[in-house]
This record gives structure tokens, C-alpha cells and sequence, in this order.
């Protein structure tokens, strides 16, 4: 019989356990020092994150034959929640690399792509992103206007990328080491025929454009439009086979989904951690704030939905299989209701904290900003509802 007693859905096994630790103790050590600061001067901390690759985290979830972690799942999304409760920037960049990036390569590529660029990527030599949105195209992603077109044993890529997270490095210039780019390739049926392509940041032809700064939150996070004029690669830098990418960008879609929602804990967490001592120091009318009513509603609410929001998560992750049938529905579920759950949670702790939550130094104001980020990257909330309602509806729930 299965003790369910003992059962911890957030840390399934004794190595996930011993994970989330490892992970907890260096959040403490050294990304909280360092979060205030990068976030006020908007600045992506590449130091730090490639010491991340000291703990295995950068390839956390590709197989060790090709030099990362082989872990699961719900390794990956302990990974990120712990790194959110802290800098939710932060970890923005490395959703982008070890879920956008290099999570797709190890599922999709070729074993020689794999063994040319996992390794690095792994090992923090090299940072990838994913580059899908487009100025004029962000939810209506397959309208997409990228093109690349085969020319011999080349193809000739063009177009622009928009909001692509890590697209350039620490100054902002130099474009990342390693694009995992969907183009156009043509029209079938009416329907738009993507194409998965890897850039490499010195290819001719490609170029960081517009630097996105004066972002809300997430700021700890580059973000790039990044640019392809007449940009000419390698045949074999074509993932798959032409014309065949759509499913495997949805498949990836999933895991990204339940990252994010997965980072939606980590604010929520901390947010509920940073409510809960203040309004139990802070005296208002000659008693603490947790003794009246309207406070607690605050620290319940927050509570009660968070722990809801967790389980969603975690039986969530623990039924996504890396490579095999996937599961929208849940992935799209999760990242709805835990995304706009963390943005209220941290919403009330400022409220709770009042004028102090409303400055830096407290944490829950930089927590609510980056939140916001979570309702809109890898899908709208508007694209969760209309995906939810006809997986719904085809399902005849
Ligand atoms: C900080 C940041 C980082 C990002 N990182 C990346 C990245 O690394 N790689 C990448 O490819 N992209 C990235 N994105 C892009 C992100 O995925 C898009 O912003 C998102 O998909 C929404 O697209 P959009 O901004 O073009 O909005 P639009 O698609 O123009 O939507 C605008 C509004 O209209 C609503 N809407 C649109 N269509 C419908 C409809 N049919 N019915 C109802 N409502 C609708 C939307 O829900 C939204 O509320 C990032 C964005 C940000 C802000």
C-alpha cells in the first residue's frame, strides 16, 4: 500500500528532496544578495547564472550521456520555484535556457545536434533562447512572418524576433550563444508550415536589434529583438524535418507553462512568508496586525489558494512526460489559475505591509511587478481560456 500519510507531493522522492535543499541553500547564499540590485539596474547577472551549472541545474533535464543532470519533470520545476521565491528575474533566464532552449534540443534534435551543443549548454559555455514572437505576431504565433527558404546546402533566414528572453547577454549587445529559432517555411492547405532552426550568435546575417528596457518586472531578465537579414546557415542546422515544427513547439509549450506557473509558487510563497511575520511583529492600535479580521483575510486567502495552486502544479509535473503524450489541458490549467493566484497573493502582501510594501526594500513590490510577467509570457491568460475551452469541448467533458 502506497503511504500516503508520508506521500510529498512537492518532493516525490528522497532526490528531489535533496534537490529542492541544495537548490534552497544557494538561493540563500547567493542569488537573494544580489536580487535587489540587478533588478534596480535592470541587469541580467551572467556570472551567477553560469555557476549554476555547478549544481547541474543548466541541463537539468538532459540525459547525462549528453552531459547534463537526466532529471524529471518535477526536478525542473523545484528548480524554478525555489529560484523564484527569490528572483523571479533570474529565473526567467533560465526558464529560457533549460526549458525553451535546451529542453526542446534534447527532445527534438538530431543525436549530432545534441552532442554538438548540449554539453556546452549544459555546462554554462554556452546560454541558449527561443525565439517564436515577432513584433506584429505574439498569441497568433503561426502567423508568423520568418522566413527561411533552402538555397543548396544553405538556408537564408529573414525576419524579425521580439521579447526573446536571454536574445542578448550581459551588455545587452552581444547576442546569445545559441537561438533555438521557429521560421516559416511554407503553406499547406492554407496552413502555415513552421520550421525549427539553431542560430548561432556569430552566423552572418543575424544581429541583436532593439534592446527592450524599462520593463515592468522581470528585470533581472534580458530581453532582445533579435534580427535576421539574409542570415545564411548550415543545412544541418534545420531540427526535424522541414515544415514539421508545429508539434513540437506545442509539446514544449507545456513544460514552459508549468515552469512559469511553477515560479507563479515561488512568489506566492515568499509573498505569504514576508505577510505572515510582518502582521505578526507589527502593532497597529496596541496589537499585532494578524489580530484583525481584514488581515486575515489577506494571510488565509493567500494561503488556502496557494496550497490549492501547488497541488495543481506538482500532480501537474508529475504526470508531464519529457517525450511521450503530452497533456495541454493541465499545462495550460495550471499556468491560469497559479499565475494570477501569485500576482493577488503578492498584491495583498503590499497591501498588508502598506507603506513599506510598497518600497524595495521589503521584496513584495518587486515580487508583484515581475508576477505581472507571468499572465502574459508563454501565453496570455485570453490563450489559456480559449485553449482550455476547446480541449474542453473536443474532450466532451
Ligand atoms: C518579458 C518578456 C519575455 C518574453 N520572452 C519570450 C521569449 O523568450 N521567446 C518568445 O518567443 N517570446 C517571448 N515573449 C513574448 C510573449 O510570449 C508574448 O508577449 C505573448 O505571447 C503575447 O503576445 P503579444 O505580446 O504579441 O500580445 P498579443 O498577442 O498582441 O495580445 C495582446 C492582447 O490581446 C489578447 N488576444 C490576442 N488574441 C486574442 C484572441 N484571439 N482572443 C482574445 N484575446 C486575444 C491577448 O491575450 C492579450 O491580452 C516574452 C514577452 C515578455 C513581455
Amino acid at each position: 500500500m502506497t503511504d500516503w500519510k508520508n506521500f510529498d507531493l512537492m518532493n516525490p522522492t528522497p532526490e528531489h528532496k535533496m534537490l529542492r535543499d541544495m537548490v534552497k541553500s544557494f538561493v540563500v547564499a547567493e542569488v537573494e544578495p544580489q536580487a535587489h540590485e540587478y533588478d534596480r539596474k535592470e541587469k541580467f547577472n551572467l556570472v551567477l547564472f553560469k555557476k549554476l551549472s555547478e549544481l547541474g541545474l543548466l541541463g537539468i533535464t538532459v540525459p547525462e550521456q549528453y552531459g547534463g543532470s537526466g532529471l524529471d519533470a518535477v526536478a525542473s520545476i523545484i528548480a524554478h520555484e525555489e529560484l523564484s521565491a527569490s528572483d523571479p528575474g533570474f529565473c526567467l533566464a533560465y526558464l529560457a535556457h533549460t526549458l525553451l532552449a535546451v529542453n526542446n534540443l534534447a527532445v527534438n534534435g538530431s543525436d549530432e545536434q545534441k552532442k554538438k551543443y548540449l554539453p556546452g549548454l549544459s555546462d554554462g559555455s554556452l546560454v541558449g533562447s527561443m525565439a517564436m514572437s515577432e513584433p506584429d505576431y505574439g498569441t497568433d504565433v503561426l502567423g508568423m512572418t520568418t522566413t527561411a527558404v533552402r538555397k543548396g546546402d544553405k538556408y537564408i533566414i529573414n525576419g524579425r524576433k521580439m521579447w526573446i528572453t536571454n536574445g542578448a547577454l550581459d551588455d545587452n549587445k552581444t547576442a546569445c550563444d545559441f537561438v533555438w529559432l521557429y521560421a516559416k517555411t511554407g503553406e499547406k492547405d492554407g496552413r502555415t508550415l513552421l520550421s525549427t532552426f539553431i542560430i548561432e550568435k556569430n552566423d552572418p546575417g543575424f544581429y541583436v536589434g532593439q534592446k527592450i528596457m524599462d520593463k515592468l518586472g522581470m528585470r533581472a531578465s534580458n530581453t532582445a529583438e533579435l534580427v535576421f537579414e539574409n542570415c545564411e546557415i548550415p543545412a544541418n542546422r534545420l531540427v526535424g524535418a522541414e515544415g514539421d515544427s508545429v508539434n513540437h513547439m506545442m509539446r514544449n509549450l507545456e513544460i514552459e507553462r508549468v515552469g512559469l506557473a511553477a515560479m507563479a509558487l515561488g512568489i506566492a510563497r515568499r509573498s505569504i512568508e514576508i505577510m505572515n511575520k510582518y502582521a505578526n511583529e507589527r502593532m497597529s492600535f496596541k496589537k499585532p496586525l494578524n489580530s484583525y479580521g481584514q488581515i486575515q483575510k489577506y494571510i488565509a486567502e493567500s494561503y488556502a489558494e496557494y496550497k490549492a495552486s501547488q497541488a495543481y502544479v506538482y500532480d501537474t509535473a508529475r504526470r508531464l512526460s519529457l517525450n511521450e503524450e503530452g497533456n495541454r489541458l493541465d499545462s495550460d490549467g495550471v499556468k491560469l489559475v497559479a499565475t494570477t493566484m501569485a500576482k493577488n497573493v503578492a498584491d495583498r502582501a503590499i497591501q498588508v505591509l502598506g507603506g513599506y510594501g510598497y518600497v524595495g526594500e521589503y521584496v513584495v513590490e518587486r515580487l508583484w511587478r515581475d508576477s505581472k510577467l507571468l499572465e502574459i509570457g508563454g501565453g496570455t491568460l485570453e490563450a489559456h481560456q480559449k485553449n482550455i475551452t476547446r480541449d474542453l469541448s473536443r474532450a466532451g467533458f
